[in-house]
């Protein structure tokens, strides 16, 4: 008798089994990495992350991801495409954009007609800017006017540590190069705030009014010289130290490029250190697992291509952003030189077989806001790169759409390679939208679709992102520009 209840208990067991297994095979399922991958992959993400934070300390202004990003693709053989006359199969080439974005590439067996592959990403992040004139005194302080860059909460500005990057060319036609704030002996810069006894006023006015865009003055100076009563003593404090330490004037400022941005460095995230805090994620963390990817390639099947474009956060306008034709000139060259002459027919050909990842961040589903999202179609933190499939607002509008047959290739090779991944929107129907440098990339002809790493408190002076999605991100960057055809 006994036994009997055993093959009844074993059998109810068998099937609840195969009914796992089938919804399994059902269901679209996208795992969290931690639980589902390897103590091999594990350990490969922590040094991974650990590689990119110490790269991106050093690169968070744009000009500084390019000087960074060269000085790495130098050490690996790559050299500037203006020294050679033809390409051959396994040749490793850049151009720097204005020195505030960069194109860089790998050429490979095939024919270049076939097309070429592509990883996409934007090095600038969202920040504070020098006004022209942007040094003045008010009652005894020194400040820097400043006008934002990309889209931020203004109020998250203010009481953090900044530093100043950026370039000022001298009088005598010298570049000077600025970074002060990111070395612990240096001194940080600051926006300051009310306090909450005399805040009460403030804080029941509207949080896109209660710091206003030209209340986020930096204080840079406090002190005059010695018997010095005149007017405007702190402000001439500071340009007198500016001019004995750098030889600038006030004037200097109206043609330079400074930029502000949170001084903080990337740091781990949680007791399990799963996460990382860092300013400008967006869109670092792809750029340089599209970097890593395209410098781990060494004679490619097709010719693999990496682009880094600046102002995405202000519109990809200018001859710096992905719409500048700076870019498109890299792969008529890229063409050009290695399939021994221009032929513009060729060319346009070339670009239609070419495939791209548009490599940009979106959200990542937060527990806190879940009412922006619809939790059926948004990324999660830990569950991979996230496959976007549009983009756009409100019914989609200015949306790059990818082709469901290219899509549905790429998810193939991902299948194949064991390469993870998820898919989603960014937020609910109608809660907002965004749009990445896809749409103009696609406009000259190429197969186009978003793919990057989920960001919490996207925007913010201080992300945060996983370690698992960057690292498999980095492997599904590989993975397609090693594959895709
Ligand atoms: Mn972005
Ligand atoms: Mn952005």
């Amino acid at each position: 008798m006994p036994k009997e209840k055993k093959t009844e208990k074993d059998l109810k067991e068998k099937k609840t089994k195969s009914l796992k297994k089938e919804k399994k095979e059902l269901f679209a399922e996208y795992p969290n990495l931690w639980e589902s991958r390897s103590q091999d992959d594990i350990d490969h993400t922590m040094a991974f992350a650990e590689e990119y934070m110490a790269f991106l300390n050093i690169s968070k202004t744009e000009r500084e991801f390019v000087n960074n990003a060269i000085e790495a693709l130098t050490d690996k053989g790559f050299v500037d495409i203006d020294t050679k006359k033809a390409l051959k199969p396994g040749d490793k080439v850049f151009a720097s954009i204005k020195g505030k974005g960069l194109m860089f590439a790998v050429v490979g067996k095939e024919a270049i007609v076939k097309g070429m592959n592509i990883l996409g990403a934007h090095i600038d992040s969202p920040r504070l800017d020098l006004k022209p004139n942007p040094l003045y005194e008010e009652d005894e302080l020194v400040f820097f006017k400043t006008h934002y860059y990309g889209g931020i909460k203004k109020y998250q500005w203010t009481t953090i540590p900044l530093a100043i990057h950026g370039v000022i060319m001298k009088k005598d036609g010298t570049k000077l190069s600025l970074c002060i704030g990111e070395k612990d002996e240096d001194p940080i810069f600051y926006i300051s705030d009310l306090l909450p006894h005399l805040g009460s006023e403030q804080m029941n006015q509207k949080a896109t009014d209660f710091i206003k865009g030209e209340d986020l003055n930096v204080m840079i100076g406090a002190s005059k010289l010695p018997d010095d009563d005149s007017s405007n003593a702190c402000k001439y404090a500071i340009l007198k130290l500016l001019n004995s330490e750098y030889g600038i004037d006030e004037k200097d400022f109206v043609s330079a490029e400074i930029e502000i941005v949170p001084a903080m460095k990337a740091r781990d995230v949680g007791f399990d250190r799963a996460l990382i805090a860092a300013y400008g994620h967006d869109d670092k963390v792809c750029a340089y697992p599209a970097l890593m990817a395209l410098m781990a390639q060494e004679a490619p099947a097709r010719t693999c291509v990496c682009m880094l474009s600046d102002k995405e956060e202000i519109g990809s306008y200018g001859n710096s952003g992905a719409q500048s034709r700076l870019y498109e000139n890299f792969l008529v060259e890229v063409f050009a030189k290695a399939n021994g002459g221009y032929d513009e027919l060729g060319y346009r050909k070339c670009i239609a077989n070419t495939k791209m990842l548009s490599t940009d961040v979106s959200n990542a589903f937060d527990p806190k806001y879940a009412n922006v999202s619809d939790k059926r179609n948004t990324a999660y933190l830990n569950k991979g790169v996230k496959m976007e499939k549009y983009t756009g607002a409100r019914g989609k509008s200015g949306a790059s759409d990818a082709n469901s047959e290219f899509f549905a290739s790429i998810l193939r090779i991902f299948a194949e390679n064991d390469i993870p991944w998820q898919t989603g929107e960014l937020g609910k129907v109608d809660a907002g939208g965004g749009g990445t440098i896809s749409a103009y990339l696609a406009k000259l002809g190429m197969e186009v679709i978003d793919c990057g790493v989920p960001v919490l408190s996207m925007h913010a002076p201080y992300e945060v992102i996983s370690k698992i999605d960057l690292y498999f991100t980095y492997l599904a960057y590989k993975c397609f520009i090693e594959n895709i055809k």
